[in-house]
């Protein structure tokens, strides 16, 4: 089915009724209203296999805007649902409501009491900034979800999240010492545990939260023999609500009961944290075993040690990531075995944590459960190890040549001495289901505390699919509950739970659910479907039965990974948001969009949302309007196409790609409506080809320099009123073909590619490869006739033209390729055209192939096929700004090599995108997002960079980025120059390029 406008729903736009409670949250709500076709499809899901389109979004600014936002829909009657980093995995994140997005603004530190070790914060504050902030204090908030990026603590509280060092820590609902709730009929306090006196002092008030106290008292003394009896004792049990901190022996704890709640009781405003120590000390131990039961069986004796993280994986998880080719270093040192447990020790005393790893080690030496180990007491590799198993559900999403995966009994729990016999049971039960061939799914997770991840290839698309999903679900809960277990032991019960319950507490508790509900949320205006009364495990599937997106058949891009399907492309994102992180751990890149704007729109999740939602799956979907879709284009805008995901992302989303598709398609057929920086831009080497043509490089340089003209031309061109890059004379390509040949040329003919960027902008570049290249050994040519790669076409989404440039440039390097010759490339934009698009848009195409395998990056070249060549001395300190298609597509691995070996002292900034992204920065409205992009870790990193450091960046537009924004004064220069530099024993050189723009005597501006 093709994909236009007339084929989809008539109107996406939230229905006439809700006009008015939008109308009324603009007027009263200190914050954001959004009931657009695009916020309402960005929020349509969570991490999990449900989907439910929002009514509309509120970011709030401040809590006591979140009340009044409460207050608007309490008048209007509409249910309301909060949310944080939305990384749910049992759909208690996504409803027909008004979601409250506390993550842009309500992410404050209130306080923090050092002396009590704790703090209070407001919801929206992720985790991992949290800990940061607390950094100073030698103080953390205890549980750790794997997600710690991008989760929030309001999300915590809502799941009673918890992670690896629950083991040491607990749960959320043992790390809290008080919430200030909302209730939504506006009731609003502060809760914890209630001693009777406070309790008495509560109830003297008469008010509602004094009812609201007794009502609780006698819900608790009305089940207290049936909590006792049927909540499991075990450290993972997370379904159900907590109960049980009502009971005496807990303190009648309210805070604790609504820990857990997932939005269907309160609105959290505020929470008081418990904070521990930060364990400066730590060990980690990995055992390997025959098979993951075996492992499961050690863990009881491997507990009386008390490590502080008894994590645990199998073989199908290292399968997995070896086939995504993730984390491959920390997977080579694993021990022998079939299953490991991952044992960490921590303390105050390196030597006391050795110890007590070796403790344990001698005493399972004795016991039947004699491991293979690897002991790792050197933080890095800790930390990469640790990596394997965090990369969980990352890494089992979307696996190439397996089947889809999904969550739904992604978390179970049972006693930690019962795993074994669990995982033998569980492991017949996939057999029985027909889960156990190869594609068999991977088993992982808190093994010290008994608790299973494993995510499930159930068929989510045909009828049948979806009752074996749930027949599996509802015999996994009979076993479970036979084990004494939980259904949930982490992520909570939402959709994918909430109709289980019954199963494991029985009807009575259930039945106390309910009356809970009723004392809290009478009207059930709170997150309604979701643990009381559930929708049912199979209703608002986000895909399902039904699911009948269109597919559309006139693509440019091919999508071999997805099977030559834009749908499929669509849908590969899983939801579990490690495009929302605001750092770039490792120097990932993705996504700098959202860094800047804090927007799930601009989010490579919410983007891909919406691109879901175009396609028009379901009947309710609000992005009614196809390739046309003015909600899609928003959303895209921000996009720099800096291919982060691509590799970053779990999934490999690869929005890039998508957004070239999707403007191709949007602008098709009126080309004229098209912004003007497409043509400016998008033609650009078109534009450079005329200009030296007409050999007119120094006036146009002059007129871009001269202020009103300047402005003029700038806004024709559609462009943001910054620096015009000079064009340089002579151009690359004229340099040499005016002088003659140099070197032996004994590794034989490589070929220069003389991109835009190199030939017209910075031909000293070139010049100085050329020069390097020469003396390593190689004979260079360039190509004959001036030809382009067709970059600036396929990322302003001129894929016609793109394709048809490109074919050129196949057609013409063909006859090198077929000889085996390499080529060259320079900027990392245009060799990645090469690398990876060119496969995706002519993927049967063997020229194509052969190109692909044959263009190398100069440090590639030279490092890994170029015998008997060492790099000059650098003995320098080098800051690399690494391209974003460096990072994503080429590699930066040869170019560290290569410094290594000169010497030099070189460190990769953690900095992500530069900001300018090819055309991105100078499109008019765009300058603020790549200013803060760069403002984000680069800049501020070359300011405070030592003089004598070495700038290096190989992407044109890094080096104008640096250029041209506040960057201490610095430039930047590319590694071919830094080595032409030093080849010439003239490190002088490369430090007139830090100051003067290029290195000394390539430079050719055009004046
Ligand atoms: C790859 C992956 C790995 C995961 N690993 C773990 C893990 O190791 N341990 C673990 O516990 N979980 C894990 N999870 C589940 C999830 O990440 C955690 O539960 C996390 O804490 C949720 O945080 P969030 O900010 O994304 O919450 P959200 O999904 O936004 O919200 C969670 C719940 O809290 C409610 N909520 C949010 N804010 C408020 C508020 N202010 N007031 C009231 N209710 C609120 C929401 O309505 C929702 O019901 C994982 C998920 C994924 C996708
Ligand atoms: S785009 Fe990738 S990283 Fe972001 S939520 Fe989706 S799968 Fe996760
Ligand atoms: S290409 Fe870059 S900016 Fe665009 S969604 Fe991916 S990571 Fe974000």
């Amino acid at each position: 089915m093709a994909l236009t406008e007339s084929e989809t729903n008539p109107s996406g736009a939230a229905p006439d009724t809700d006009r008015d409670l939008e109308r009324e949250l603009r007027e009263r709500v200190d914050g954001e209203v959004r009931f657009d076709a695009g916020s309402r499809a960005a929020y349509s899901t969570d991490a999990s296999n449900f989907r439910q389109v929002p009514v509309g979004v509120v970011v709030p600014r401040t809590p006591e805007a979140a009340a009044a936002a409460v207050a608007v829909c309490r008048d209007h009657d509409v249910p309301v649902l909060s949310r944080g980093g939305g990384t749910s995995l049992a759909g208690q994140c996504t409803n027909t409501a008004v979601v409250l997005d506390w993550t842009k603004y309500c992410h404050r530190v209130v306080s923090v009491d050092q002396q009590q070790r704790t703090c209070v914060v407001e919801p929206g504050i992720v985790l991992d900034m949290l800990n940061q902030q607390l950094a100073d204090t030698g103080l953390r908030f205890g549980p750790e979800p794997a997600t710690h990026m991008n989760c929030t603590i309001g999300g915590m509280i809502g799941n009673n999240s918890c992670g690896a060092t629950a083991q040491r820590t607990g749960k959320v609902v043992d790390n809290i010492a008080a919430l200030e709730v909302l209730l939504y009929d506006g009731t609003r306090f502060w809760c914890g545990p209630a001693s009777d006196e406070e309790y008495a002092q509560v109830e003297r008030r008469g008010d509602r939260q004094a009812e609201i106290y007794r009502r609780l008292r006698r819900l608790r003394d009305q089940y207290a023999g049936q909590i006792r009896d049927r909540y499991p004792d075990i450290p993972r049990r997370v379904s159900g609500y907590n109960l049980d901190s009502l009971l005496p022996e807990h303190g009648f704890d309210v805070a604790g009961l609504l820990v857990g709640s997932e939005s269907t009781l309160v609105t959290v405003l505020r929470a008081r944290l418990k904070l521990v120590p930060v364990l400066p000390e730590r060990s980690l131990v990995v055992l390997g075993y025959p098979s993951v039961a075996r492992a499961a069986d050690a863990v009881p004796a491997i507990l009386p040690h008390e490590p502080i993280a008894l994590e645990g994986l199998d073989h199908r998880l290292i399968r997995d990531q070896q086939a995504k080719h993730i984390n491959p270093q920390a997977l080579a040192e694993l021990p022998e075995g079939s299953a490991f447990l991952m044992v960490q020790f921590g303390g105050n005393d390196r030597d006391e944590v050795d110890a007590a790893a070796q403790r344990m080690l001698d005493a399972l030496h004795e016991t039947e459960h004699d491991p293979s180990v690897e002991f790792f007491d050197d933080p890095a590799r800790e930390d990469e190890l640790w990596q394997v198993r965090e990369a969980g559900l990352g890494a089992t999403a979307h696996v190439p040549g397996q089947p889809d995966t999904f969550e739904g009994w992604e978390d179970s729990a049972v006693p930690p001495a019962r795993l074994g016999d669990y995982f033998r049971d569980l492991l017949a039960l996939y057999d029985e289901f027909g889960f156990s061939s190869d594609t068999m799914p991977s088993l992982y997770g808190h093994f010290g505390q008994g608790c299973v991840h494993t995510r499930i290839p159930f068929d989510l698309y045909s009828a049948e699919g979806v009752a074996a999903y749930r027949a599996f679900m509802e015999r996994a809960a009979d076993l479970v509950v036979s084990y004494g277990g939980s259904l949930s032991g982490e992520h909570g019960d939402g959709q994918s739970r909430g109709e289980l319950l019954t199963r494991m507490f029985g009807p009575e508790l259930v039945g106390a659910f309910g009356e809970l509900k009723t004392i809290f949320d009478p009207a059930n205006r709170m997150n309604p479907g979701k643990i009381v009364n559930p929708n049912a495990l199979d209703e608002h599937l986000r895909l399902g039965a039904d699911w009948s997106p269109a597919s559309p058949q006139d693509l440019f891009f091919r999508y071999p990974h997805d099977g030559g399907s834009f749908a499929q492309a669509a849908n590969r994102c899983v939801g579990i948001g490690k495009c929302r992180q605001h750092a770039h751990p490792s120097g990932a890149v993705m996504c700098p969009s959202y860094q800047v704007t804090g927007e799930e729109e601009h989010s490579t999740r919410g983007r891909a949302r919406l691109l879901f939602e175009m396609l028009n799956g379901h009947p309710d979907s609000p992005v009614t309007d196809g390739w046309r879709s003015e909600a899609v284009r928003d959303a895209l805008d921000l996009c720099l196409a800096c291919k982060g995901c691509k590799t970053d992302c779990p999934a490999n989303v690869d929005m890039a790609t998508y957004k070239a598709e999707f403007l191709a398609h949007h602008w098709q057929g009126r080309q004229w409506r098209r912004p003007r920086s497409d043509l400016s831009l998008g033609w650009l080497p078109l534009l450079a080809r005329g200009v030296t043509a007409l050999r007119a490089a120094r006036p146009v340089n002059a007129l871009t320099r001269t202020p009103g003209v300047h402005r003029a031309l700038t806004r024709l061109g559609g462009l943001e009123p910054r620096e015009v890059p000079p064009f340089a004379a002579p151009t690359l390509r004229r340099w040499f073909a005016s002088r003659e040949p140099g070197g032996d040329g004994r590794h034989g003919t490589v070929l220069l590619w003389p991109d835009t960027f190199t030939n017209y902008f910075h031909p000293h570049v070139g010049m100085a490869a050329t020069v390097v290249l020469e003396q390593a050994g190689w004979r260079v040519e360039i190509p004959p006739r001036p030809l382009c790669c067709g970059l600036t076409w396929i990322s302003t989404g001129q894929l016609t033209t793109g394709k048809r440039m490109l074919a050129r440039t196949m057609a013409s390097l063909a006859d090198h390729v077929r000889a085996g010759g390499y080529v060259v490339g320079l900027e990392p934009s245009c060799t990645t055209v090469f690398r990876a698009d060119a496969a995706e848009l002519f993927p049967d195409d063997q020229d194509v192939r052969r190109l692909r395998d044959h263009v190398v990056t100069l440090a590639e070249l030279l490092g890994q096929h170029t015998p008997g060549w060492a790099p000059p001395p650098i003995h320098r300190e080098v800051l690399a700004q690494v391209h974003c298609h460096q990072h994503a597509v080429l590699g930066w691995d040869a170019d560290a090599g290569l410094l290594a070996q000169a010497g030099a002292t070189a460190e990769a900034l953690e900095s992500g995108c530069c900001g300018l992204a090819g055309n991105f920065g100078f499109q008019r409205g765009h300058g603020q997002v790549s200013r803060d992009c760069a403002e984000q870790v680069l800049l501020p990193r070359l300011r405070d960079a030592r003089p004598e450091a070495v700038i290096l960046a190989d992407g044109f537009s890094c080096r104008t980025q640096i250029h041209e924004l506040d960057s201490g004064g610095r430039e930047a220069i590319h590694l071919a120059e830094l080595l032409a530099a030093a080849g010439e024993g003239r490190n002088s050189a490369a430090q007139q390029g830090q100051q003067g723009g290029t290195a000394g005597r390539f430079t050719s501006s055009a004046g």
